[in-house]
């Protein structure tokens, strides 16, 4: 196949976009691959849609080898599904909800667990039918609150997703196993250097969960990796032991002193008795405020979140909470963006900030029923009359362990304790876990067994960023003279520059394109003539980052053309004759 520039749908900027900070944002505007149609939503061009298709053809080669077959649901989706797992309220602002011309209510899908699991609700009905293992390569919408550097955070963006359904805790193992395995394949084989990470189960439960995280200086993802062993973890998921408990009646005395207005877990559930009264009984310390966000109002004005519950609950009236709190503000919010601002507040009572100073000044103590093995947290601010204070739920381990908690460089690791922690950044390209039987039981999800008995499947649930992992992997592939793409991504194979006048010049190139066309190997041939000078062609060239630039000009006189890595820029002059066996 040969693309030529002359008619190439493209045109190459030589100034950066005004809104882009990170290099792959850059990049893939000024060498035309994608073109911003709204804030976090893009326009795929021909070259930037050949990387895309690459990209998604590498992750379905894997997937069909492990045996998981490809569907596709719509990304217009009905509300009730979403209802019945309460996600059309927990995913708060998170989600893009639109209504037919009835009144209907719908919604962009963010994610599809629901309706998977309601298709196979729909076909399967024994243990004989599973495992089965689906996925899609579909496109999904989310509100994120900060889209960001292009595509690598949109609003609109294709992600692959599976899902594995399994009737037995040890099938669940085996599929994530396996699932495992074909993204360590999938991520060799797109060129990433990634870690993988232990990472937080998310706000819908479920026990084992990683994240493959390309190695980043961009990356929103913090992780910590030990020196000594392989344990790697999202700052999200570090465990570490319990802070030892401080006894709670002795708090307020303990900080009476600097904090004289100290306000108490009273204060707050005084205020929510007041002001969002419960109809089954009083509210009381030790309870959950669930799916809603906490937002601190400093003296100064700034507001930073603080916390949040978990989802669920039905028992806080969401519609009654929403944006009306002094000094409290209440914000329902997705459950994305939830685990961030839980990881946050997570970090806060860790056993480093217990009793001495979090990162924003505020201290937390904590509740000793912690020890007595309770579920819930109660954590109170007890900083001064300017915050609040607040109440915040927490899963605890079976073995009294916190998820997550804030960890410093230098912190012993937890896993081997020999080896201290290192943190690094990388960009979330893939996350596995495990969800358990939520969804299933949510959404009704059983098959009967060997003995004729109803049971609730477990289920597994797989993404990969698809249009994320272009930008991820321009990120790690470029220089300052623009992208250079590994040859499986790369959306031609050698880059052809037509550099002079001479129509000799032009000839041979373009027998070199079809020589190597007819040998299976897609070029992109630099046809133009013209006032296109081989200086703007090879600015062109070097810009769209081809793995290989063959120069057909000057050196043809004496019967040679010029091979180009793009990568290490080594170049060789090469015979005419020998150009093609040498690039094929
Ligand atoms: P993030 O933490 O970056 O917001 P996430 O944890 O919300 O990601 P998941 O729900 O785990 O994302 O979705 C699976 C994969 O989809 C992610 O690992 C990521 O690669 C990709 N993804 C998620 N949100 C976006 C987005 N806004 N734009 C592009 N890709 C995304
Ligand atoms: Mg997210
Ligand atoms: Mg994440
Ligand atoms: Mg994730």
């Amino acid at each position: 196949m040969i693309l030529r520039m002359s008619n190439l749908f493209v045109r190459t900027l030589r100034d950066d976009p005004n809104d882009a900070e990170v290099p792959s944002h850059k990049l893939l505007v000024r060498a035309g691959y994608v073109r911003r149609a709204a804030p976090g939503i893009y326009t795929w061009l021909p070259l930037g849609l050949r990387v895309l298709r690459n990209v998604e053809n590498i992750i379905r080669e894997e997937m069909n080898a492990i045996g998981a077959q490809e569907l596709s649901f719509p990304a217009l989706l009905p509300r009730e599904p979403y209802e019945a797992s309460n996600r059309w309220t927990t995913y708060g602002n998170g989600i893009f909800r639109l209504q037919d011309r009835k009144g209907g209510d719908y919604l962009l899908g963010p994610t599809h667990e629901e309706m998977f699991t309601l298709a196979v609700k729909d076909m399967y009905s024994s243990y004989k039918d599973l495992p089965v293992w689906l996925y899609q390569i579909q496109t999904k919408y989310r509100d994120e609150a900060r889209p960001r550097a292009g595509v690598l955070r949109g609003r609109e963006f294709i992600m692959k997703d599976s899902y594995s359904f399994d009737t037995t805790d040890e099938g669940l193992d085996r599929s994530y196993a396996a699932h495992r395995e074909a993204y360590v394949k999938t991520f060799d084989r797109l060129g990433f250097d990634y870690a993988i990470v232990k990472a937080t189960s998310g706000a819908m439960g479920g026990s084992k969960s990683e994240e493959f995280l390309a190695k980043a200086d961009v990356g929103e993802d913090t992780y910590v990796r030990c020196t000594h062993c392989d344990y790697a973890a999202n700052v999200e998921a570090v465990a570490v032991r319990p802070p030892a408990p401080v006894p709670f009646d002795d708090v307020p005395a303990a900080h009476a002193e600097d904090t004289p207005d100290t306000p108490t877990i009273q204060t707050l559930v005084d205020h929510l008795n007041a002001e969002f009264p419960r109809d089954d009984r009083p509210w009381e310390a030790g309870d959950t405020l669930k799916n809603v966000l906490v937002v601190l109002k400093h003296p100064d004005g700034r507001r930073e979140p603080l916390a949040i519950g978990l989802p669920g609950d039905r028992e806080v009236d969401q519609k009654r909470l929403e944006g009306q709190l002094e000094p409290i503000e209440v914000e329902p919010m997705d459950d994305v963006e939830m685990k961030k601002h839980e990881a946050l507040v997570k970090g806060y009572i860790g056993p480093a900030a217990l009793g001495e100073e979090s990162p924003s000044g505020i201290r937390f103590v904590v509740d000793p029923r912690v020890a007595e093995g309770t579920r819930w947290v109660t954590g109170a601010n007890v900083h001064g009359s300017h915050v609040i204070d607040l109440v915040m739920g927490r899963d605890f381990t079976a073995d009294g362990t916190i998820e997550a908690a804030e960890v410093r460089d230098g912190d012993a690791c937890p896993n081997c304790e020999e080896g201290t922690l290192e943190s690094a950044r990388g960009i979330e390209m893939g996350h596995i876990f495990q969800l358990g039987r939520w969804f299933a039981e949510a959404l009704g999800l059983q098959v009967l067994d060997e003995n004729g008995k109803l049971v609730t499947v477990t289920m597994g649930s797989y993404g990969i960023g698809v249009t994320r992992a272009v930008a991820a992997i321009a990120e790690g592939n470029n220089d300052e003279l623009g992208l250079c793409w590994p040859r499986e991504i790369s959306p031609a194979d050698v880059h052809i520059v037509a550099a002079g006048k001479d129509g000799a010049v032009f000839d041979e190139a373009a027998r070199i394109a079809d020589d190597l066309s007819a040998r299976g190997v897609t070029v992109l041939y630099d046809d133009r003539t013209g006032k296109v000078s081989p200086g703007v062609k090879f600015k062109d060239a070097e810009l769209i980052g081809v793995p290989t630039i063959v120069t057909v000009g000057r050196g043809l006189a004496d019967g040679n053309v010029e091979v180009r890595d793009r990568a290490s820029d080594e170049r060789t002059e090469v015979p005419v004759a020998e150009a093609v066996d040498r690039i094929v």
